[in-house]
């Protein structure tokens, strides 16, 4: 005789809607996800799963939406204490004048592990799972990381310029190397180099960090065309525009993403498509910061692949990739002058897979499919200043914001939660300790604000 015995399984979630990314343009209705240890095992009803699996625990979310975790590819989050010290100045000045000296005064390892244990804390809230940061004294970010929950990817910064976190490139490289020695068994930490910009990178630089990063088979983050000042410094120093500059390096590649992107000719967006490199697009922050506006549709139109980043809380201000999402696609109805040039579901996959892509992690999240993480975010959809709704899709991107964020899981484990009648709760964070710890730095802060 044979026993039939059930697979386990930990958790089954059902809800109302679920936009899995995978397959394109496509949602489920009243179906459930279901996971067992950090991974989704299975997709489908929830009498379907009960008869092949035994599940510990059952969540039925009625009036929600769960989609993929949000994907944040380009932060500073040890920079969340910086928000609002400084608005409405420009990028040189933004930095000569205000950012770079409370740097100088203030960052330390103590800093940046509380500063990011905000911006964690705010992303989570929000829906965001992963980012991918660049800052000093990563060894920070990384333990306010380990406290949130939250997925990272830690950019080894590099520049040419000493800092109180290193004194010249190679020690920054150097530095780095040992933290990524510390966390190389980590589950939710990875980590790339992160070559702040070609204007404090020099050539020398960007080949030791070509050759490190094919050998340990890591990926590249930096700035890039930012502003029209840095093509001129850049004219002017090398003779070459920075995309121009970074392609006869041979920095530019499959795991290069370049955030920013602004200024960008048809040789640049050809370059870039050419040699498979993925965009940041920080709409808000080069708004902000009077940057311009990133031409996306001619860089997706092109193949480039286009993710969504928020740039600091000093130049967005917020880690927000819902109104990040929502900026993407009106502002580029806008200036295109074409409807749904970037439509609703484009805005979506730009916020979970294409982020996915530009960490070089889309076989491990990005989409609700069986074998990844269970990195997932539930929405509520009935909150009456979101009502009614029709195509959830269309709804996630036009209304609904962060606040409507109910239920966040890293790896199958439940980060953050909240109702519609009480604050959020977090799985490790205390909100009121966090905020006497953000009130502690706020007078240290006030001599550098504008
Ligand atoms: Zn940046």
């Amino acid at each position: 005789m044979t026993v039939l015995s059930k697979k386990p399984a930990d958790l089954a979630i059902e809800a109302r809607w679920i936009i899995p990314v995978r397959p394109e343009r496509t949602y489920l209705e009243n179906q459930t996800v279901l996971i067992d240890q950090d991974r989704i095992v299975a997709i489908g009803s929830m009498d379907q799963l009960e008869n092949e699996f035994e599940i510990q625990k059952k969540i039925y979310l009625k009036d929600h939406a769960l989609i993929p975790g949000l994907i944040n590819t380009h932060s500073h989050v040890g920079m969340t204490l910086f928000r609002g010290i400084a608005d409405d100045v420009p990028l040189m000045k933004w930095l000569n004048d205000y950012i770079w000296p409370a740097e100088k005064a203030l960052i330390s390892e103590r800093f940046v592990q509380d500063s990011s244990l905000l911006g964690c804390a705010e992303m989570l809230a929000g829906g965001v799972t992963t980012f991918n940061d660049m800052y000093f004294f990563p060894d920070g970010a990384a333990d306010a990381v380990k406290i949130a929950g939250i997925r990272a990817y830690l950019g080894m910064v590099v520049l040419e310029f000493a800092t109180p976190y290193a004194r010249d490139a190679e020690d920054y490289i150097q530095k780095g190397l040992t933290l990524r020695d510390r966390f190389r068994a980590d589950a939710l930490i990875r980590f790339n180099f992160a070559p702040h910009a070609p204007y404090t990178v020099s050539d020398q630089t960007f080949e030791k960090i070509m050759t490190y990063a094919e050998q340990l088979n890591l990926g590249i983050h930096t700035h890039l065309h930012e502003t029209a000042d840095e093509l001129d410094v850049s004219l002017s120093q090398y003779g070459a525009r920075p995309i121009h500059r970074l392609a006869h390096l041979g920095v530019l590649g499959p795991n290069l993403l370049a955030a920013h992107c602004v200024h960008m000719n048809d040789q640049d967006i050809q370059a870039l498509a050419y040699h498979g490199v993925s965009v940041a697009h920080c709409v808000s922050s080069n708004l902000k910061l009077a940057s311009g506006i990133a031409p996306i549709r001619q860089m997706m139109a092109a193949g480039i692949n286009v993710a969504l980043g928020t740039d600091s809380a000093a130049s967005n201000n917020r880690q927000d990739i819902f109104s990040e999402l929502r900026m993407a696609a009106l502002l580029s109805q806008g200036v295109t002058g074409i409807a749904g040039s970037i439509d609703a579901w484009q805005a979506i996959e730009m916020a979970t897979l294409h982020g996915a892509k530009a960490i070089g992690a889309e076989h491990e999240i990005g989409s609700i499919e069986p074998g990844k993480f269970a990195d997932l975010v539930a929405i509520r959809l009935n909150d009456l200043e979101v009502m009614p709704y029709f195509d959830p899709v269309s709804h996630v991107v036009y209304t609904l914001g962060r606040e409507q964020v109910s239920h966040v899981w890293v790896g199958g484990d439940l980060r953050f939660t909240r109702s519609d009648i009480q604050s959020g709760v977090f799985a490790n964070i205390e909100p009121s300790e966090l905020r006497e710890i953000v009130l502690k730095w706020q007078p240290k802060l006030n001599p550098y604000k504008r």
